[in-house]
């Protein structure tokens, strides 16, 4: 069977979202090269409409289902960019969209997705009780469930990423981006270790509940209790009936490493004052992993991906004018 997805399934994905996802700029970072003591590019993930990376998994997805399928509509689970990048490729196709999600979600994160026309519907006090919600729709009305990272049509959609890294930078050496259910990290390693298995892959992820950390250290999927933290874009479980990204990971990808609650608000703030960029927390593990945690490959020329950009403003003012003895 392989691995569910190939570079050519990468490259099929690339024509199929070209027409509704833009390709992303890869800038280089003159600072972080002086501080990492290698040179150092960010991929700009945020620049999407949708504001993250999720829109070319979700646009992938929607654009193979029959006609037919469609036609019932689809439905996800998410209180964020899953959610957004759902509703927006819905929207592009003509489909109809539900995004579930719970009571505790607040309402600027309802009001950016029926913004792009997916009915919300809140049901429950927990992430469960929507799901529960989500399989109704599915068994009831026959919609279409789209999972946010464990399907090879979204792998693939995000593995795009790599296609045009390495376009952009034949000669990449190492590659840093946030992981939580793992299927942006495994599209891009199917197609930088297609290229070379010697491009090194690495996954960062948050102190504060890191499931596929855990996972691989147990050698299968486990859950995690879910904690807050400035990364919520990368909370949540990998699925205990994980089918494709735990062995993706598994395989592909050369280490993985955690960073505090302390060096995201800094990673933030850093990108926010020397790179000008807006960044979620997120988004920005790679660039915190690069600045306080040296992983161990890093040289030649390395990418961060900045994975997403959607973070409560009044929140991220209030970071970036908070000073915490930091480098940034
Ligand atoms: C979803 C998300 C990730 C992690 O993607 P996975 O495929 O779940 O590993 C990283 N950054 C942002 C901004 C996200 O929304």
């Amino acid at each position: 069977m392989g691995d569910g997805v190939t570079l050519r399934d990468i490259y099929e994905a690339r024509r199929t979202i070209a027409s509704s996802v833009s390709r992303t700029p890869l800038v280089a970072s003159q600072e972080l090269t002086r501080r990492a003591g290698a040179s150092v590019f960010l991929k700009l993930e945020t620049v999407h409409d949708i504001g993250a990376f999720k829109i070319r998994g979700a646009v992938n997805r929607l654009m193979h289902l029959s006609e037919a399928e469609r036609a019932r509509g689809v439905v996800a689970v998410s209180t964020g960019n899953h959610g957004r990048a759902v509703a927006y490729a819905a929207r592009d196709m003509g489909a109809r969209a539900v995004v579930c999600m719970s009571n505790l979600v607040k309402e600027n994160k309802r009001s950016a997705i029926k913004q792009l026309d997916a009915e919300v519907r809140i049901v429950g006090n927990s992430q469960d009780e929507a799901e529960a919600e989500a399989d109704r729709l599915v068994a009831e009305q026959g919609m279409i469930s789209v999972h946010p990272f464990d399907h090879p049509h979204v792998i693939a959609g995000q593995g795009v990423i790599g296609v045009e890294l390495l376009e952009d930078l034949p000669a990449i050496d190492c590659l840093l981006v946030g992981l939580s259910g793992g299927g942006l990290i495994s599209g891009i390693a199917v197609a930088l270790k297609a290229a070379s298995p010697d491009i090194r892959v690495i996954g960062v992820s948050m102190e504060r509940g890191p499931a596929m950390y855990h996972s691989l250290r147990a050698g299968k999927p486990v859950a995690v209790e879910e904690l807050e933290t400035l990364a919520d874009s990368l909370g949540g479980g990998i699925g205990l009936d994980n089918k494709y990204t735990f062995s993706l990971v598994s395989k592909y990808v050369d280490d993985t490493v955690l960073v505090s609650e302390r060096e995201i608000a800094d990673a933030m703030r850093y990108l926010y004052r020397h790179e000008r960029l807006i960044v979620e927390g997120g988004g920005a593990v790679s660039v915190a992993a690069l600045l306080h945690r040296r992983p161990s490959g890093i040289k030649g020329n390395v990418v961060c991906v900045l994975s997403g950009r959607n973070v409560d403003m009044d929140a991220f003012t209030h970071l970036i004018n908070s000073t915490d003895a930091g480098t940034s």
